[in-house]
């Protein structure tokens, strides 16, 4: 529906909001289905956990963290690859408002301590692989009281198992009756906290409260708005987005607030992806483009009985039409259902409603959500196919960046819109087309790589005087870090030694796959302000010759 001054609002929702904190409501769902065998298996190791396992475990870690005198706003932090006991931690939070911050568990010791000085967690949870990292860096962080593995059954003098913190506080029979969970304001509890660069400069905490969760709950039962809304309980959905970010994080608890039996890999990995699929008889999948394009490509996914898939949904980067109408006949699906959301909004605000027709579009805006586009100049809001940058209001966008007032003003405006820093216009049917970033985010695989962050690293090595760091289109990635570089007067250095320089300082992600180039000045604006578009303009016409 458009309104006034080109303002499109998306429809009421079928089933409302539902009242209370995100933690009663996934707590409710949990005693709903505790009849479901299988909440999540790991394909890897076959290890599975029921729901009524995944709610008592809930359940006694929520009373432990009571116990050891952790009151809401407490913040623990998770630092691990996907495993069946992730969410424990998560889900234990919510039911007693305290805040949960992941971080990636591939990031390097420099990384961390940048992203766990913002939120400064006083627990962390982490895993037997990411155990030697946090030890390393523990003594940089002050506010650390306590590090739990969860995948270890031994306790030692720094780090103690989940089993043993859970057992050390919670009786083993602990009547789930009885239990209850801790009620605060939703609107303003903070339930998780999550990494994004944003617009501009350094990774951030975005601080997503009880309410955006429960707004993303409503749009999770939305018959023409969920992907796997449609699937039976205990039904199979596969899962590989990492849990550190947004969009597993977000789907996993959605999947689990629909009762169905998640198939989570530890990582990506193309023969487990489809083995998994065979296997379990998956009927959704949730993507980023390079997954499609590897089913559309690969020789190998012809060896697999893939006809389980009812429904694929991508998102968290471009995906062309072309790929789109490849997949859709190579597994005889009725369409691949795409999305465009941010972490701040708590993933999606624009999905392709069920049947969409209309292939290459991000779809329409999910229920309780407005957007407008803007005139780059003039900020005013424009009319359908007029391209500008992408707006999103609604109770889906962020409380804010944690500790950083200037950048969720600079973000979020006074009338609450957020602005991301997208380009992208609507048609006369109000379907969103993503067609551009004027924001400095490069999107690898649909990890975010803060172009700052590589910029201000570079600029560390003596023999560099300038540095830009862009986006390189790429088919299967997306986009690949490359960086324009202008050496000091005097000064040489070769590719080689930048790759080297910056080995162990960031995480793969983030390394230089684009390459690098020498220019004699990185082009800027009258403020300074560098002029990345017109280096990805070279980019683009450099691919084409
Ligand atoms: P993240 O916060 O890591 O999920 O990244 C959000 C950003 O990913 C958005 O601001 C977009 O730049 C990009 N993105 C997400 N979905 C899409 C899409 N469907 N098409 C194009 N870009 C997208």
């Amino acid at each position: 529906m458009r309104t006034e001054d080109n303002i499109l609002v998306g429809p009421s929702p079928v089933l409302p909001v539902e009242d209370g904190t995100a933690g009663r409501y996934i707590f409710n769902k949990l005693k709903k289905y505790v009849h479901i065998q299988s909440c999540i298996t790991e394909p890897e190791t076959g290890v599975n956990i029921s729901y009524k396992k995944l709610l008592e475990a809930t359940c006694r870690l929520a009373k432990s963290f009571i116990s050891n005198g952790y009151s809401p706003n407490t913040i623990i932090s998770i630092c691990s690859e996907n495993s069946v006991y992730y969410m424990y931690p998560v889900i234990a939070a919510l039911y007693t408002g305290l805040i949960v911050a992941p971080v990636n568990p591939n990031y390097t010791e420099r990384e961390l301590l940048h992203v766990l000085n913002i939120s400064k967690p006083k627990l962390m949870f982490c895993s037997k692989r990411t155990l030697s990292k946090i030890i390393q860096i523990k003594e940089k962080l002050p506010f650390l009281h306590k590090i739990i593995v969860l995948d270890s059954m031994e306790t030692t003098k720094i780090a103690e198992s989940l089993m043993n913190f859970i057992s050390g506080s919670c009786e083993n029979d602990l009547n789930i009756e009885t239990f209850e969970t801790v009620d605060f304001n939703r609107d303003q509890q903070v339930a998780v906290v999550l990494c994004s660069s944003g617009t501009t400069g350094l990774p951030k905490g975005v601080m997503l409260t009880h309410k955006n969760l429960m707004v993303r709950f409503m749009h999770c039962r939305d018959p023409e708005f969920c992907t796997a809304r449609h699937i039976k309980e205990g039904g199979a959905v596969l899962s590989f987005m990492p849990l550190f970010h947004d969009f597993g994080f977000m789907t996993t608890l959605g999947y689990i607030s629909l009762g169905l039996h998640i198939i989570q890999m530890q990582r990506y990995n193309d023969q487990v992806f489809l083995e998994s699929i065979q296997k379990y008889k998956v009927e959704s999948i949730l993507v980023v483009p390079p997954i499609l394009i590897f089913l559309v490509k690969s020789s190998i996914v012809d060896q697999y009985d893939l006809s389980s898939i009812k429904e694929i949904g991508c998102g968290a980067a471009p995906l062309s039409k072309e790929t789109i109408v490849e997949v859709i006949k190579k597994l005889n699906i009725k369409n691949v259902r795409q999305g465009y959301g941010l972490t701040e909004t708590t993933l999606l605000s624009i999905f392709s409603p069920l049947n969409c027709k209309k292939i290459g579009s991000t779809g329409k805006l999910l229920p309780l959500i407005s957007a407008k586009i803007i005139d780059f100049d003039s900020g005013k809001s424009l009319g359908p196919y007029e391209i500008g940058e992408i707006c999103i209001k609604g109770d889906v966008v962020m409380k804010g960046y944690m500790d950083n007032i200037d950048a969720t003003r600079s973000t979020i405006d006074e009338d609450g819109w957020l602005h991301t820093g997208d380009v992208g216009y609507y048609d006369e049917d109000e379907y969103f087309y993503i067609v551009d970033r004027i924001k400095e985010l490069i999107k690898y695989k649909g990890y975010q790589v803060a172009p700052a962050e590589l910029e201000a690293l570079l600029l560390n090595h003596p023999s560099i005087k300038e540095v830009a760091v862009v986006g390189k289109p790429d088919y299967v990635a997306g986009e690949l870090p490359m960086a324009f570089i202008v050496t000091q007067p005097g000064k040489k250095i070769t590719e080689n030694e930048i790759h080297e320089f910056l080995t162990g300082k960031i995480s793969q992600e983030k390394r230089l796959r684009g390459g690098i180039k020498f220019i004699d000045a990185v082009p800027r604006n009258s403020t300074g302000k560098i002029l990345r578009r017109e280096l990805r303009r070279v980019l683009q016409h450099e691919s084409k010759l």
